[in-house]
């Protein structure tokens, strides 16, 4: 990669950092790391998935943008927006408690106690602590403020029950930051607590959901009665909506990686440039050529848009509506990439992995199906475009 590349002239520190990454990676990404690509065999993969991030945290690359006091290096966004650019470049893996590093890390620090960072911070970082996050109910997902799960306070203990639905990874995390409701009588977004809480204790229960794609990637986590320490409790007592609001604003910043959608990109091209369905050579087809060109600016504007809003996050400001921007900009174009890989392909698209035949050994169907979530994750596209109608176009507020 060029210093035109990140779209600014490096510094020589920048330019220092950089070679520094490179060779780190140069050194650690051996042909047995992960690679972003799901795997057989689950168990193999998040064990590799964490023993990358053991390298990642020894190298103290785990969490550049964190202040250096609490592990991290105090990165400017420049170097944040290097470091992406050369994982990607090497096709490095994630990190396993990615989310936890870029969403309740950030949430921590600015809303924790001393304790609660010295505690939990590091065990993020070494990857001790696997996090998931509990926010959405059966009921409650856009709305996310009419969660029900309910707290009372029992001495020195939340004793919580409830249920939270499409929990990523906690079949495999050791902790879950969530959302209870502690002041029933309070208006919905004043009565919410924000809670730390171990998977192990007793009275949460875990269950995976089946997807479409016929893998587990998220669960159902039912609360019986669970009894949580009170200073457990991150930031204020029935004041969690405004912690909650501060983590939702870091995913969205983190659903903006670009290099996945790269990649995407790069596999199209590929796909293109093969007789395929559509054509019988490479962007022979109007319709292809057009298509591709139409992707590729896509993707250099979501590069263009995601570095505003991680420079934003990494400034600690609030990453504001061009977050929202970047995530539906990246998951509308993921899944018309993947649509666009079933069209390229053609009959042998549908077909799953082992079918004899199967496009791309069934990663095209896999990709399809797996992109139906990607308008939903991390707030569905109609949200994002009414925080984008409101805060951006300062078009009239949603009732
Ligand atoms: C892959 C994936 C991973 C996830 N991981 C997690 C996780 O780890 N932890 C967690 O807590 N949650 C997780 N979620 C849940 C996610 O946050 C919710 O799916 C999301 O907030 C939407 O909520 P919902 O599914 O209840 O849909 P609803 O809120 O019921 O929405 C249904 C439909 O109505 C539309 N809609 C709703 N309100 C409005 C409105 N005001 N204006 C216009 N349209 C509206 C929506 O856009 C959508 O099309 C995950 C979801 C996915 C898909």
């Amino acid at each position: 990669m060029t210093d035109a590349d990140y779209g600014v002239s490096l510094s020589l520190r920048d330019r220092a950092f950089r070679d520094e990454v490179r060779a780190f990676l140069d050194s650690a990404l051996t042909a047995d790391t992960p690679t972003q690509t799901r795997t057989r065999g689950e168990k193999t993969r998040l064990e590799r998935m964490r023993w990358w991030q053991t390298r990642l945290h020894e190298a103290r690359l785990a969490a550049i943008s964190w202040p250096t006091e609490f592990g991290g290096r105090s990165a400017t966004p420049v170097q944040q927006l290097i470091f992406n650019a050369e994982m990607a470049a090497a096709r490095a893996p994630e990190p396993i408690n990615r989310s936890a590093i870029n969403q309740l890390g950030p949430t921590i620090i600015q809303w924790g106690t001393d304790e609660q960072r010295a505690h939990y911070l590091p065990r993020i970082l070494s990857a001790e602590d696997v996090w998931c996050q509990g926010f959405s109910e059966p009921d409650a997902g856009s709305d996310l403020a009419s969660l029900k799960t309910r707290a009372t306070i029992d001495g020195d203990h939340l004793v919580i029950t409830g249920q939270k639905v499409w929990t990523s990874k906690a079949q495999y995390a050791d902790r879950i930051y969530l959302l209870v409701r502690t002041d029933t009588r309070a208006e919905p977004r004043d009565g919410i607590s924000y809670v730390l809480a171990d998977l192990a204790t007793p009275g949460i229960e875990v269950r995976p959901v089946r997807q479409i794609t016929g893998a587990s990637e998220f669960n159902e986590v039912f609360l019986d009665e669970a009894r949580v320490p009170l200073s457990n409790v991150l930031g204020p007592l029935h004041g969690g909506w405004r912690v909650a609001k501060s983590t939702l604003g870091y995913e969205r910043v983190g659903q903006s990686r670009t290099h996945r959608i790269e990649r995407r990109l790069d596999i199209l091209v590929g796909m293109a440039k093969q007789p395929n369905a559509l054509t019988e050579k490479a962007f022979a087809d109007e319709y292809v050529s057009d298509q591709m060109v139409r992707f590729a600016a896509q993707v250099e504007a979501l590069r263009q848009i995601a570095a505003q809003a991680t420079a934003a996050g990494v400034r600690g400001m609030s990453p504001g509506p061009e977050a929202s921007l970047a995530k539906l900009l990246t998951s509308e174009l993921d899944q018309a990439m993947a649509n666009f890989g079933l069209d390229l392909s053609g009959p042998a698209g549908v077909l799953e992995a082992g079918s004899p035949g199967a496009a791309k050994n069934g990663n095209v169907a896999q990709s399809y199906l797996l992109m139906r979530a990607a308008t939903f994750g991390a707030g569905t596209s109609e949200i994002q475009r009414n925080v984008i109608a409101e805060r951006l176009l300062g078009l009239p507020r949603d009732p």
